[in-house]
């Protein structure tokens, strides 16, 4: 049986994590808890690069960030479709690696298939809680029901109010190390586009410096270098130091 993760990323596409929350990914691994990404499609759509490639670059994103499991669900780019059968396989993996936090696409964003995949993890995680859903492992073993207690949205091109931002600035180059080996979907000096391969809207240099200056931007609130911004939707958070809790809010730079 697999080891329970702390943390289970999902994601529409392979990179939107990487992009993301990358870096909150990288800090977790090195505070030693064990974290997972589960990509929903292959990225088939892709205007570059190949789905066998993104695999592999996916693969070699995830070494980079010590994430211990890495999943890709193979449903269907730029149609995922909050239906039956995807929804179980959102539980299965969910069952599987029973995890606590969950990070998922924003709820609103320019690409359809985020929020489209975000309300569909967020059913799902519900649905994997309820005891009559009945699933199995791949051994085909019935599985236990698991809820996982939160769920966090990361943002990507649209912006929103964040309820909270993780300082990444210890873990940004890493981040970065791993976005680049997403080699044909950035910009890299490295990688040779196809002839019918177009310059996108993330290959374009240009794009990394947004990025950066936006992390730039949240971590600059949190009086941080750099900072991946967060949407919780569950209500309050709960605070049992609050002196400890506030004394992480440095004042601005
Ligand atoms: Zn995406």
């Amino acid at each position: 049986m697999p080891t329970p993760l702390d943390v289970l990323a999902f994601a529409a596409h392979p990179d939107d994590v990487e992009l993301s929350a990358g870096g909150t990914m990288a800090l977790l691994a090195n505070q030693g808890y064990k974290t997972g990404i589960v990509d929903l499609t292959k990225g088939q759509l892709g205007s570059r690069g190949t789905p066998e490639l993104r695999l592999q670059e996916a693969n070699a994103a995830s070494k980079i960030l010590g994430v211990s499991e890495r999943v890709n669900l193979g449903m269907e780019d730029g149609n995922i479709t909050n239906d039956e059968e995807n929804r179980l396989k959102i539980i299965q993996v969910t069952r599987t690696y029973r995890p606590h936090i969950v990070l998922v696409n924003a709820p609103i964003d320019r690409h359809p298939d985020h929020p489209k995949a975000a309300n569909l993890v967020k059913d799902a995680l519900f649905y994997a809680g309820l005891i009559k859903i009945e699933t199995h492992d791949a051994e085909g073993n019935p599985q236990s029901p698991w809820r996982p207690d939160h769920i966090l949205h990361y943002m990507q091109t649209t912006p929103f109010e964040p309820t909270l931002i993780v300082d990444v600035s210890d873990t940004w180059e890493t981040r970065t190390t791993a976005l680049k080996a997403f080699a044909s979907q950035f910009f890299n000096t490295g990688y040779s586009a196809g002839e019918d391969e177009p310059e996108t809207f993330i290959s374009n240099p240009a794009f990394f410096e947004w990025i950066e200056a936006r992390a730039r931007t949240y971590g600059h609130m949190i009086g941080a270098n750099f900072g991946e911004p967060f949407l919780y939707n569950q209500g309050p958070i709960a605070v049992s130091d609050l002196v400890s809790t506030l004394s992480l809010k440095k004042a601005f730079k």
